[in-house]
């Protein structure tokens, strides 16, 4: 993992739960505002409607600094639903060392009878595995590994704990009774669209017991307006790519290792965009 300076800002907000349309989740929960792993492919830049973080992805990082006040207002007067930690920042990320906002999130949530499904490309989460234990029958974690080749990660996604990491995060959360998935995406064609790279995150599924989402890459303005290398490539490799053909290797992959395995926006069709999922 490369370390860079990120400038941390502090904000107030009036509302901490915000109605989610992704699948399976009623809210949407996101302490912070950007996000310090700096993936190349993040699409969350272009639904966070802070121009300046969005503009700076990975540079700017805001803290909600009283949302777990706010949050306690809201579990009192909102119907109980499913809370998603977090839709468009990881709520691990290293900033969540200093200030808690996501273990305090999740500790008031929990004890108010809200289930928590948590989705993050960090071991941090671990820090949290005592109040998680406690909850087992409330959360679900979900860790994202695109592949497990450290150098293939250090490209697309330079400021996050290695594959390795999350992979032994995946094992621990999974050994202590948390009910766990892994996610597989973006696939990226010629980055981790290898039948390799799948047998292997498949194998680590069906290791923990964690259910397989997969998601293709979407194409975003952004990755063409960017002077960037890396996502050329990218571009040039996704035309023409036969995404049907590799979701049926991958359902038949793990249907052989007997681990359940969903596509994580089943209901997407070619007129109806992602946007209208995410919060
Ligand atoms: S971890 Fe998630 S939110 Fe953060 S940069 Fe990567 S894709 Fe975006």
């Amino acid at each position: 993992m490369v370390l860079t300076m990120v400038r941390v800002v502090r904000i107030y907000v009036s509302e901490a739960l915000s109605r989610s349309g992704l699948p399976d989740i009623d809210y949407a929960l996101n302490p912070y505002v950007g996000c310090a792993h700096s993936c190349i492919y993040c699409y969350a830049r272009e639904y966070t409607r802070d121009k300046e973080v969005a503009e700076n992805w990975g540079k700017i990082v805001k803290v909600k600094e009283n949302i777990v006040k706010v949050l306690g207002k809201e579990v009192r007067r909102k119907r109980r639903g499913i809370v998603g930690l977090s839709t468009i920042t990881d709520p691990y990320q290293p900033i969540e060392r200093d200030f808690h906002l996501s273990r305090k999130c999740l500790e008031l949530l929990l004890k108010c009878g809200f289930p928590v499904s948590i989705q993050t490309k960090s071991d941090l989460v671990l820090k949290d595995i005592d109040v998680l234990s406690r909850y087992v029958d409330l959360v679900d974690v979900g860790i994202t590994i695109t592949t497990l080749e450290d150098s293939i990660s250090s490209i697309i996604e330079p400021h996050a704990p290695s594959p390795s990491r999350r992979a032994t995060a995946l094992r621990e959360l999974a050994d202590h009774g948390i009910q766990t998935w892994l996610f597989f995406g973006p696939i990226i064609p010629g980055f981790n669209s290898d039948l390799e790279t799948i047998r292997e995150l498949v194998a680590l599924a069906k290791d923990t017991n964690s259910e397989f989402y997969y998601d293709k890459l979407r194409i975003k303005r952004f990755m063409y307006e960017e002077d960037n290398e890396i996502l050329r490539e990218v571009l040039r490799n996704i035309r023409g790519f036969k995404w049907n053909e590799l979701f049926e290797k991958i359902k038949e992959i793990c249907k052989r290792h007997g681990v359940i395995c969903k596509p994580a926006f089943p209901s997407i069709t070619k007129n109806q965009k992602l946007d209208s999922y995410l919060s």
